[in-house]
């Protein structure tokens, strides 16, 4: 979009530990030489591993991010972390209303809002992650719960510094399934309208992410859609040649 900063963003999901650090220091020497000049760029890891991480990328353009937050500062909520401690910890992004934590943790649009507020609280940008089921798209009902899911997840506070939106359509999460171009079109020009018609003006400022099956070899076609301001890429950000290549689509 034009006057939009693209962001290539990675998301580790449950994997990674000290034998990983050697990815990351990877991904650093991309970016360090000169990959940054196009993009911005964010990886969202455990969060054993987000005090390592900032250090690794201190110095560089890589921000780190985690995966969710709680919607309370702090208190009696064994195994889960506050956005607080997220940004304690280094990191200056997190993922909110990711499908995996929908499904596996029951997650609705109303906890999702309640995290993207946090997220703000706790002085981080929220990610907020929407996409239709398979059975969704079937019916022809992406539009309609493309509408329902950033109607009832985005705070209507929401300001394009601290808010990104990502369209990730639960089919082509971890499948190698994409939707095609004109699919992908056809829901972030979806996805803009609605932004603007809950936020105004500020809607049209907002980055909107394209997650499912990204890779290097698909890049350059998703990420050169109308209205598709980066990536949210998962598998193929566990390997630097994968993400850098994703971000050189830039
Ligand atoms: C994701 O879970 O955010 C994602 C896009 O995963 P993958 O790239 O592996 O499909």
């Amino acid at each position: 979009t034009p006057g939009i900063r693209p962001l290539v963003a990675g998301n580790w999901k449950m994997n990674g530990t000290e034998a990983s650090l050697g990815e990351i220091h990877g991904i650093r020497n991309g970016f360090m030489s000169g990959l940054d000049a196009e993009v911005d760029a964010l990886l969202c890891l455990p969060a054993t591993l987000i005090t390592r991480a900032a250090s690794i990328f201190s110095g560089s353009p890589v921000a780190v991010g985690g995966q969710d937050c709680h919607a309370k500062a702090s208190g009696a909520h064994t195994g889960d972390i506050a956005a607080e401690m997220l940004h304690d910890a280094g990191a200056r992004y997190v993922i909110v209303g990711h499908s995996e934590r929908r499904t596996d943790h029951g997650e609705k649009d109303s906890d999702v809002h309640g995290k993207a507020e946090a997220a703000w609280r706790g002085g981080l940008t929220a990610i907020i992650c929407v996409g239709e089921t398979d059975a969704e798209r079937r019916a022809n009902a992406t539009p309609d719960v493309l509408t329902r899911q950033i109607g009832g997840s985005l705070p209507r506070a929401a300001v394009a510094s601290t808010t990104v939106i990502a369209y990730e359509p639960v089919w082509a999460i971890g499948t190698g399934l994409t939707p095609t171009a004109e699919d992908v079109k056809r829901a972030h020009a979806h996805l803009r309208a609605e932004l603007v018609r809950l936020i105004g003006e500020e809607g049209n400022k907002v980055r909107i992410l394209y997650g499912g099956s990204v890779k290097p070899s698909n890049a350059v076609e998703l990420l050169g859609v109308e209205n598709v301001d980066g990536a949210l890429v998962g598998g193929a950000s566990l390997k630097a040649s994968d993400f850098l290549g994703i971000a050189e689509a830039y």
